[in-house]
């Protein structure tokens, strides 16, 4: 009899068959919950019971303590679900099952000005896409006219959010910013991986104009997750003008339910009073971000930036391994 194995706080349910582990339920199932022996001694692979049951078949593994008992822990590797079970994993590295990529149709919800000439646009598809918060969709805008815009909203469900720019003489941004609600068209998706590494950790999150989609999609994904980096998370949003920074408030939002984290907007033309940072979001970095080595990055938006952030980042000694960034061109 096949049971169902749902795994907390990513909401990721996966079939259990006959005699397999939790762990191998959920590797066999594309979520990669940490281990190492797979066998009962580590401890690496220990999960909490939220709700269900298991036959231990290993009680007295040397990893467990009698304090696991208390706290409903198991290891995921000695323990086998006698009912439905919903775990709750440890904070520890974890992979999301990649999405697999998908064609939809769609039909535009919604349009919604959020600055000069920035629009966020909703898209109800026929079924829901499944995504990574900071991947990106392309968009059929017409015969050969296909563009990549950012997701940002959380997946789960059948709606698909973006913020755009109108570009002048740009083909695919006109194309967009004609449709009106009502408009149907096909979206393909998800693509990318600059997606949110969840461990802890120093966390710095850049984004240049409507770079600020997929930087807010992983930041509400962290805000969702109640996710504690146990250290200093700072997000650096760089425009033109203050006018110009589209999605502030809801990035604001977001950052306000995240642990350490602080809020940079910067802008290149700042007016009298303005009381944040002025300049380039490079600059901004360069005086706000101490020891940027010990960090990890997040970068999104047009090539000029994001090619000027990776080469600062390359002269202060930041392993490439620490930079996770989307181009927009
Ligand atoms: C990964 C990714 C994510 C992005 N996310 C966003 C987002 O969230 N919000 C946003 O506003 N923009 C985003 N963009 C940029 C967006 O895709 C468009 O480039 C932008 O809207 C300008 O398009 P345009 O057609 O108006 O301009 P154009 O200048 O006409 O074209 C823009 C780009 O499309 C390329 N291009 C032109 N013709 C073709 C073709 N036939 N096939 C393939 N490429 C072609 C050009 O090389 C140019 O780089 C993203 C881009 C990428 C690559």
């Amino acid at each position: 009899m096949t049971r169902q194995l749902r795994i907390e706080p990513d909401g990721v349910a996966v079939d259990i068959a006959d005699h397999a582990t939790i762990l191998q339920a959920a590797r066999r199932g594309g979520v990669a919950l940490p281990y190492e022996c797979g066998w009962g001694s580590c401890g690496a692979c220990k999960v909490t019971i939220v709700d269900g049951q298991v036959d231990l078949m290993f009680p007295g593994a040397p990893a467990v303590n009698p304090r696991d008992a208390r706290r409903n822990r198991i290891l995921a590797c000695q323990s086998r679900a006698i009912s439905d079970i919903t775990i709750a994993r440890g904070p520890g590295e974890w992979s999301a099952p990649v999405p697999r990529c998908v064609e939809r149709e769609a039909i535009l919800s919604d349009v919604e000005d959020l600055a000069p000439e920035i629009r966020q646009f909703s898209f109800e598809t026929s079924e829901p896409i499944a995504f990574r918060p900071g991947q990106y969709a392309i968009l059929h805008l017409g015969d050969s006219l296909r563009r990549c815009y950012s997701m940002c909203n959380l997946p789960g469900g059948r709606l698909l959010q973006f913020i755009a720019k109108r570009y002048d003489g740009g083909r695919g941004s006109n194309t967009l910013a004609a449709l009106a609600p009502g408009a149907r068209l096909t979206i393909e998706a998800p693509f990318g991986a600059c997606t949110l590494r969840r461990q802890p950790g120093r966390k710095v999150f850049v984004a240049g104009g409507t770079g600020v989609a997929p930087i807010l999609a992983m930041l509400r994904e962290a805000a969702a997750a109640r996710l504690d980096f146990e250290a200093p998370v700072d997000i650096l949003y760089g425009a033109r003008a203050p006018t110009d920074l589209a999605a502030g408030d809801m990035l604001a939002a977001a950052v306000a339910r995240i642990p350490h984290a602080r809020y940079l907007p910067v802008v290149e033309i700042a007016p009298p009073g303005w009381p944040h940072a002025s300049g380039f979001v490079t600059d901004a970095i360069t005086s706000t971000i101490a020891a940027p080595a010990a960090a990890e990055f997040y970068v999104a938006g047009p090539p000029v930036m994001v090619n000027a952030v990776k080469s600062l980042l390359r002269s202060a000694d930041v392993p490439i391994t620490q930079l996770h960034y989307d181009s927009f061109g």
